[in-house]
């Protein structure tokens, strides 16, 4: 980021105390810190613990996780919520943080949620933004999430934490 996105100024770098140098507009005499998106990924599972739901999207053949932007104003875990029931139909009845990465490929800062939702009817499937989704066990899940995708390592890592 070069220059203000409110005012359009050249941005010069200013110290911040304890933040060291930091993009400020001269202009609006505002810091710019840098901006990206939001957005939050979940482990889907089913009532008792023993299934995880991967969807299939954009005509391709991976399994991946639910996922979804965060809107301007709204919390990460009202977007958990609200993702879940468009893109699969199905009530979340509690939620549980994991871990974030950063995805550089959509300057998006990811957020991975673990929910359970409250039965596993995929009846009411958003089939406009969903080709197909699956319950697997969670071992089935493990063997076929996309291989080296940011979906793998979330579901790796809260795998291999159990619970
Ligand atoms: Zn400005």
């Amino acid at each position: 980021m070069n220059y203000c996105y409110e005012c359009g100024t050249k941005l010069m770098q200013k110290e911040l105390q304890n933040e060291g140098m930091i993009p400020y507009c001269p202009s609006c005499c505002r810091y710019r810190f840098p901006i990206f998106s939001t957005a939050v990924s979940m482990i889907v599972r089913n009532p008792d613990h023993t299934k995880i739901l991967l969807i299939q999207q954009y005509g391709t053949k991976n399994n991946i996780l639910v996922a979804g932007y965060i809107n301007k104003g709204e919390n990460a875990e009202a977007a958990v919520i609200r993702e879940v029931r468009e893109e699969t139909g199905l009530k979340v009845k509690s939620l549980h943080f994991n871990k974030t990465e950063y995805f550089q490929r959509t300057n998006t800062l990811m957020l991975n949620y673990s929910c359970t939702v409250e039965n596993e009817s995929l009846e009411h499937l958003n089939t406009v933004e969903v080709d197909k989704a699956q319950w697997f066990t969670n071992e089935q899940a493990r063997q076929n999430i996309m291989p080296n995708s940011l979906a793998e390592r979330f579901l790796l890592n809260y795998l291999n934490q159990g619970d």
